[in-house]
């Protein structure tokens, strides 16, 4: 059973597993914009999850580049493979990595914001980033939440990493919101108070940590919610 961590427990050194505490002190955050180039994304009520994500990428760089060493891992929009991305990232240290994406479902009614996170040391930043959004959105709705799942942006960096959805396409409010250019800035400023505060504090006040779990690199063979 691993503890919560303390305001004093850190974990800025590289592990695969990142069964410990979160991190606190690091200078680097990594943002991903999903998707790019051939790779469209999620479609729906006439958005694009590819130039969505991009802008909002872009708003958070911006909110973050006085506090810390931003790296976008696509600054335009091309394709990057997914264990591509994970090279990229394995190549940073006292770094955390967030992963921007837009969600899409074959139920339209299913809305609002969800944050998927593997490791341990990912559970705090996760939760935060959750909490703050709902705050944006005005509640939970029908998504999942945050939600602890084996993805390859997940699972296989070596520094704490989350993937955040921002809010479905499918769905015809969710849609109409994330269209508007002040509350994807809204949303933008919620993920980047999280990092700050996780920055901070670690993953103080964030509830008792997950179990380890012990599971194989996520693969593009493996069966989607694996
Ligand atoms: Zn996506």
């Amino acid at each position: 059973m691993v503890e919560s961590g303390g305001a004093n427990k850190q974990s800025l050194q590289r592990d695969s597993w990142g069964h410990r505490p979160g991190p606190q002190g690091f200078t680097t955050v990594i943002i991903d914009a999903g998707h790019g180039g051939h790779d469209s994304g999620a479609i729906g009520h006439g958005a694009m999850e590819k130039s969505l994500a991009m802008d909002t990428a872009l708003r958070l760089k911006r909110k973050l580049s006085s506090q810390f060493k931003v790296v976008m891992l696509r600054s335009d929009d091309r394709f990057i493979d997914l264990d591509e991305r994970v090279k990229l990232v394995n190549g940073y240290s006292s770094a955390v990595l967030v992963s921007l994406h837009y969600n899409s479902s074959r139920s339209s009614y299913i809305r609002g914001p969800e944050t998927y996170y593997w490791r341990v040391d990912s559970h705090g930043l996760a939760a935060r980033i959750q909490q703050n959004m709902e705050q944006v959105a005005g509640g939970r709705y029908s998504g999942q939440g945050k939600k602890r799942r084996r993805l390859r942006l997940t699972r296989n960096p070596k520094i704490p990493c989350v993937l955040v959805e921002f809010g479905y396409l499918s769905n015809a409010v969710d849609a109409r919101l994330v269209k508007s250019a002040s509350y994807r800035d809204r949303l933008a400023s919620a993920v980047a108070g999280a990092i700050i505060t996780q920055r901070n504090i670690g993953d103080a006040g964030t509830g008792v940590l997950p179990r380890p779990l012990y599971q194989p690199l996520s693969r593009p063979t493996d069966r989607p919610g694996s």
